[in-house]
């Protein structure tokens, strides 16, 4: 069965297809800068030919149809006609209180969808329109929603309500939702396939780290809390954002600076989290050069980065009643031995041991501490395109 993975931005369309007799990737693209000047698609068959398109692409319908040329084009594509393409599995970041699992899409509930674009503004929409798109280009396959906040739906109440008036929650949905769900879904159940025992049975802590960072406490196979929120703001201080901070000081803030609703935003989302502190870059390879050439404000971030992490898993280790393993994924986690070694020495107490040798490795898996740990820590790649094409096939079948 073939099935399209599409993952649409506001300004860009990353989609994938995806063979799932043997989960084979046929071929991966990204349309980028759609709507701006100088816009191209890029694509890689399984060979490793690359199709460059530099093309006007005022709008995602048009990018859309242009990347389904790219994927039946007779020299560089993998199919020749889309008919082929069994069903569409689309991305969604919000899925709200209404969507715990994917979803089959039909015209309700893309009403529903809309509806909840109110919670994530400038995520849901290019969603929405990916959707409508792929319905009108490919009338005759299925087009399954995957959401990023459904993982994280069975979280239990005291864990995702806030302190705030209760009719706050009543009122406008507000209460932890949480994101990444896909990636922390896919990455406890290979944990779980590496360490051979089924997912109900273990505690697992999953770090999420990438330019987006978020850690969920996974018990009995579901997520029992999370770092990120009502908005994928809070949590670890991440690239640009700001992670937990003292809510007082967003008003205090704007007071001082004379700042409006949107900038304010703007400065908690794009200027803050390890570039804020830094004042040098949002890109850890960069900090961690830095660091080493001995700058201060790069290594504070770094440390701020690992410490906050560090407290994450000691209050869910402490949430899940134990702990089984901690797993690091994500381009921070999977790549960067600096990072784990900073989390993972802080375990030394437990009887945690590094090793060194293990550790030293990118972008594979691995079990990383030492036989006769307390708990495995490991690496597991991330892989939420193939998770999403799971669930659409799980669906479509
Ligand atoms: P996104 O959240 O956008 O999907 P990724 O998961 O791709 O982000 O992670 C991107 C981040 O991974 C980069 O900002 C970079 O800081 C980090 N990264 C990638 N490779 C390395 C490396 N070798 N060492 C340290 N950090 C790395």
């Amino acid at each position: 069965m073939l099935i399209l993975v599409v993952n649409c931005g506001s300004s860009s369309i990353k989609y994938k297809l995806m063979d799932m007799e043997q989960e084979n990737v046929l071929l991966s693209g990204l349309a980028e800068r759609i709507g701006i000047s100088g816009s191209r698609i890029k694509q890689e068959n399984s060979k490793g030919e690359e199709l460059v398109l530099e093309q006007d692409l005022p709008n995602h319908k048009v990018a859309l149809e242009n990347i389904l040329k790219c994927i039946t084009d007779a020299k560089y594509g993998a199919v020749s006609d889309v008919i082929e393409i069994k069903a569409v599995g689309h991305r969604v970041v919000h899925g709200g209180e209404k969507f715990n699992q994917s979803v089959v899409i039909n015209e309700e509930l893309i009403k529903v969808l809309e509806e909840m674009s109110e919670l994530a503004p400038l995520h849901n929409p290019p969603n929405i329109v990916g959707i409508k798109t792929c319905q009108e280009l490919m009338p005759h396959a299925a087009q399954v929603a995957v959401f990023d906040t459904a993982f994280h739906a069975a979280m239990p109440k005291e864990a995702y309500t806030y302190a705030i008036p209760y009719e706050y929650y009543e009122k406008y949905g507000i209460r932890r939702y949480g994101f990444h769900g896909t990636s922390h879904k896919f990455v406890s159940r290979r944990a779980a396939e590496i360490l051979g025992k089924p997912v109900e049975d273990l505690k697992i802590i999953v770090c999420h780290l990438g330019n987006g960072s978020s850690i969920s406490a996974v018990g009995k196979g579901v997520s029992q809390d999370t770092s990120m929120g009502f908005t994928p703001l809070p949590g670890l201080p991440m690239g640009t954002r700001t992670g937990d901070i003292d809510p007082a000081i967003i008003p205090f803030l704007m007071e001082k600076e004379k700042l409006s609703v949107d900038e304010i935003g703007n400065i908690l989302n794009k200027k803050s989290g390890v570039l804020g502190v830094s004042g040098l870059s949002s890109d850890f390879r960069d900090l961690e050069d830095a660091a080493q050439q001995g700058n201060e404000r790069a290594e504070l971030a770094l440390s701020m980065f690992a410490y906050s992490i560090i407290k994450y898993v000691g209050a869910y280790t402490a949430a899940l009643g134990g702990l089984d393993a901690l797993v690091f994924t994500g381009g921070i986690g999977e790549n960067s031995k600096n990072v784990r070694a900073r989390v993972l020495k802080a375990f030394a107490y437990t009887g945690l041991e590094i090793d060194e040798e293990k550790n030293n490795s990118r972008g594979k898996e691995v079990i990383i501490s030492k036989e006769g740990s307390p708990f495995v820590a490991m690496v597991v790649p991330t892989n939420e395109e193939l998770m999403i094409a799971r669930e659409t096939k799980e669906l479509v079948q």
